[in-house]
């Protein structure tokens, strides 16, 4: 009975161990084949991220390339501009007469032949002698009529009664003065005043009671309202008191365009004491 039970025991002892040791089998085989697992997986997500890491590259290669790409078509595009712009430029300034912006003196003055590209008549409300034609260049015009409406809005009865003049009537117009003044005539009417007004760009301003003779026109309140206002409009005064050019003459006005206009006002210079160099810089925006 007792070997009997000692056996039962050493079988159910055996049991046991058989079965740990299976466990322990089982147990070890699960863990290798998870070992395994992991490491392929290790192996494949390496795989992956340098796969991956490739491609990054490949893709900041090409985008290296098309930006560079882009940024030559970028340049190219704006040399294409840089050269449209400046064939333009040659283009308005080879089409802007340079006499417009010219100092005219005894010993460079404008050919007789000279006329203007194109005149237009002054509207005859602003002229001083109702049936008289006074014509002026087209494309001053509109400047001289937005100054004379400024001047008529400031209760200023300015007038214009000279603008453009031939050579030809230039000649008669002395020789008239010369009758009426003499040798004064040399004084207002001289060669360099004509070639401005040849020009078509130049006017001579007067009120009602100033008259034909100008006399005290510098004493007159529209005198003083041309200027400083005047180069709103692109005008300036060509020879002012106390030049060292020409006689003075508080009524002659010539067109210079606005921004010209404009400097000659801040800085308080004369066209005339200005070098002609610096001038011509203004001939392409001269009726912008
Ligand atoms: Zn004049």
């Amino acid at each position: 009975m007792k070997t009997k039970g000692s056996d039962k025991t050493l079988v159910v002892f055996g049991v046991i161990i058989v079965s740990l040791l299976g466990f322990l089998i089982w147990g070890y085989s699960q863990y290798t084949t998870l070992d395994k697992l992991q490491k392929e997986l290790i192996l494949e997500k390496k795989t992956v991220e340098e796969d991956l890491k490739a491609k990054t590259e490949e893709n900041v290669y090409i985008f290296s390339k098309l930006t560079a790409e882009q940024q030559k078509n970028l340049s190219f595009e704006n040399q294409i501009k840089d050269i449209t712009s400046q064939v333009g430029t040659l283009d308005k300034l080879s089409k802007t007469d340079k006499e417009l912006l010219q100092k005219y003196s005894k010993v460079y003055f404008l050919n007789e032949n000279y006329v203007p590209e194109s005149l237009a008549p002054v509207p005859n409300e602003f002229i001083y002698e109702k049936d008289k034609q006074i014509q002026i260049h087209t494309k001053v015009l509109s400047n001289l009529t937005d100054l004379l409406r400024s001047a008529q809005n400031n209760s200023m009865d300015l007038k214009i009664i000279s603008g453009f003049r031939s050579f030809g009537e230039q000649s008669v117009l002395k020789g008239a003065y010369t009758v009426s003044f003499g040798s004064d005539a040399n004084k207002f009417s001289a060669d360099q005043g004509y070639s401005e007004h040849q020009l078509g760009t130049t006017v001579d301003f007067t009120t009602a009671s100033v008259g034909a003779t100008f006399s005290g026109f510098s004493k007159t309140k529209e005198y003083e309202w041309l200027l400083q206002n005047a180069y709103k409009y692109g005008f300036i005064i060509s020879y002012p008191e106390g030049n060292a050019y020409y006689q003075f003459e508080p009524w002659h006005f010539r067109f210079v365009g606005k921004q010209l206009a404009e400097r000659l006002y801040v800085e308080k210079q004369n066209f005339y004491d200005l070098d002609q160099r610096k001038i011509d810089a203004y001939l392409i925006n001269i009726f912008d």
